[in-house]
């Protein structure tokens, strides 16, 4: 069963011999101690399913997936909209509070 780790020291892949750099993200495997880049990992893991921990819950993890996402999606709209809110208020100040003119322009005159 391969673990998935962030890597802590360079090590070549396993399999295709590819530098895994540190703070990757890596395949483990406990058993004999081999490291395997991501998408060696993530092939074994696809080609031995009965060794993946996620075997169960999977119909959940994928609604908890979605819910994350509609919640980031929202969560950007929010952020656009505030920064709209925020041009906005600045204008209406800029109506309300009309700003004095500079005093470079008080020198032309
Ligand atoms: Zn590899």
């Amino acid at each position: 069963m391969l673990k998935e780790v962030k890597t802590r020291y360079i090590k070549n892949c396993a399999k295709c011999g590819r530098e895994i750099k540190v703070g990757w993200t890596a395949y483990f495997n406990p058993d004999t101690k081999e490291l395997f880049c991501k998408p060696c990992g993530q092939i074994i893991n696809k080609e031995n399913p009965e060794s993946v921990t996620k075997s169960e819950g999977t119909a959940s993890d994928s609604q908890f997936d979605m819910l994350l996402d509609m919640l980031s999606k929202q969560s950007e709209q929010l952020s656009i909209a505030s920064i709209a809110l925020c041009l906005l208020r600045e204008q209406i100040d800029g109506i309300l509070n009309p700003i004095p003119e500079p005093k470079k322009s008080t020198k032309s005159k």
